[in-house]
């Protein structure tokens, strides 16, 4: 799939947009412009089902660059979208990109270790498998979610849901300071000693508050992990979910697993016997001994699962286990928070589940440690409720979009009787869904916050703050 196939419209906004020109000569090349060669593919983001076009794209590599940057885009009265990877393009095309430069941080980005303070300094396009590649050699790991491509600071700074989660709570706590760019083209460092609101604000505002050009974040002491998966034919699915949903009421924090049914389409890279296949899945991990961790999986490997991988395996091989899409895909995807599971919520999402058009209905154990506010967090330091329950349908062509659209609002609605006023940030990925449940009790300070840093509402961000 390229952007070409999902691009129904190739006027875009006019190369001779007069801000455009104040960039170029600004910024020179390091800005792309609509006609230029790379045009497209400078605008395109992982969710390849977004066709952004920004008036502009520019692409610093360092943070005296990114000052630069933002400094030219104010003097051109545009607006900046800070983007990593564009795993979360849908929410920012909430906001649309009219006016709007996208700063791609796709070349800042870099990993430096600190093995005995046990800390990691990642550069502001940094994604998950540059921490791990750097982390895992001083036994090591990082608080990373189930796609090892996706962005740190877009996951982190709007809270980020790891397998480590229910024991370690959300990665935003794990931030101890950010080098960000604001709205008046100063580069600070806000940090628990210095630019303290900012700091407070960026935690869960994220990309609203400004560019983020590297953050200083903990590490997890773990070389290695129990994690797997455990995997039946989709016949079973009544029965497995059934039995996850009854076990999770009781699971110890340790455990942060999922549970899906995957309707897999007939391709030639997927392995023979998943190809054109619908099955279910328990992943995760388990912190603690091999004895512990098989104590705690025993009900559910009591299933006679047809695949188990369950095992202890290197902490960065945890990134694959949950078998996301390794290169850019057109996705739609919605969800919903629940604080439990009766048995007619199951039949919801096994209802969810049978639908072909998707891809993926996903149940997310969340609760413990993710639901539990830490004193000295920002904005956002965890959310409410036991359970995410997310779908996902693919987008092959732009003519599947409607389609994929309503299915997964039709899955989402589903859960509805049980869906709690709260949300995953990072499960946001437009449909204009209002962010004020994932800001909760947050949601005045930070917009007093915002219209102190950014008056001018200056950066437009996947999730805005107003
Ligand atoms: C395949 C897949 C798997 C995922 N798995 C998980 C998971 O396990 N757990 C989980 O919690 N989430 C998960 N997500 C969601 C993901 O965490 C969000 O989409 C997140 O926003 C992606 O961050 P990004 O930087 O890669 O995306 P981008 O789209 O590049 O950025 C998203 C937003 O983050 C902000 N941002 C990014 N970089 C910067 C920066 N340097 N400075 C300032 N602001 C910045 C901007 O506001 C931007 O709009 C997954 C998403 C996908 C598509």
């Amino acid at each position: 799939m390229t952007l070409s196939d999902t691009t129904t419209d190739t006027a875009g906004p006019d190369a001779a947009d007069p801000r455009a020109r104040r960039l170029r000569a600004a910024l020179g090349n390091r800005v792309v412009l609509p006609g230029d060669d790379d045009w497209d593919l400078a605008r395109m983001p992982w969710n390849l089902a977004v066709d952004q076009r920004p008036v502009a794209v520019a692409r610093p590599e360092n943070a005296e660059e990114v000052v630069d940057v933002v400094r030219a885009a104010a003097a051109a009265g545009l607006r900046v979208a800070p983007q990593s990877t564009g795993h979360a393009a849908a929410a920012l095309a909430d906001t649309g990109f009219a006016d709007t430069v996208v700063i791609s941080l796709a070349r800042l980005r870099g990993v430096t270790v600190d093995p005995v303070a046990r800390t990691a300094r990642v550069l502001g396009g940094s994604q998950w498998n540059d921490v791990l590649e750097a982390a895992a050699p001083h036994g090591l790991t990082a608080p990373h979610g189930s796609a090892g491509d996706v962005g740190v600071a877009g996951y982190s700074l709007s809270g980020g849901l790891s397998f480590y989660a229910r024991t370690h709570g959300l990665a935003v706590n794990f931030v101890r300071a950010v080098q960000i760019v604001t709205a008046d083209g100063a580069l600070v460092r806000a940090s628990a000693e210095e630019n303290r609101d900012l700091f407070w604000a960026v935690r869960g505002g994220s990309g609203a508050f400004g560019v983020v050009v590297s953050l200083e974040m903990d590490l997890l002491p773990y070389a290695d992990v129990y994690a797997g998966m455990l995997l039946w034919d989709a016949a079973r699915a009544s029965e497995v979910a059934r039995a996850w949903a009854t076990w999770t009421t009781t699971a110890p924090d340790s455990a942060t697993t999922t549970l899906r049914i995957l309707n897999l389409p007939p391709l030639p890279e997927l392995p023979p016997f998943l190809s054109g296949r619908s099955v279910v899945v328990i992943d995760g991990a388990v912190l603690g001994t091999d004895e512990g961790a098989a104590a705690v999986l025993a009900p559910l490997r009591a299933l006679a699962p047809e695949i188990d991988t369950f095992g202890r395996i290197p902490a960065a091989g945890l990134v694959a286990v949950h078998m996301d899409p390794p290169q850019p895909t057109p996705a739609v995807t919605g969800h919903a928070v629940v604080d439990e599971l009766p048995e007619d919520a199951v039949a919801a999402f096994l209802r969810a589940g049978s639908d072909p058009r998707l891809f993926m209905m996903e149940l997310r154990h969340v609760g413990g440690a993710v639901a539990r506010p830490v004193d000295a967090g920002g904005a956002v330091s965890a959310f409410r409720g036991e359970y995410i329950c997310h779908a996902v349908a693919v987008v092959p062509v732009p003519d599947a979009a409607a389609g994929a659209g309503a299915a997964v609002g039709a899955a989402v609605a589903l859960f509805e009787p049980w869906h709690i006023d709260a949300l995953a940030l990072t499960f946001v990925d437009g449909g204009n869904v209002d962010r004020r449940g994932g800001y909760g009790d947050a949601a005045g300070r930070l917009g007093e916050l915002k219209r102190r840093f950014d008056p001018g509402d200056m950066f437009s961000a996947a999730h805005p703050v107003n």
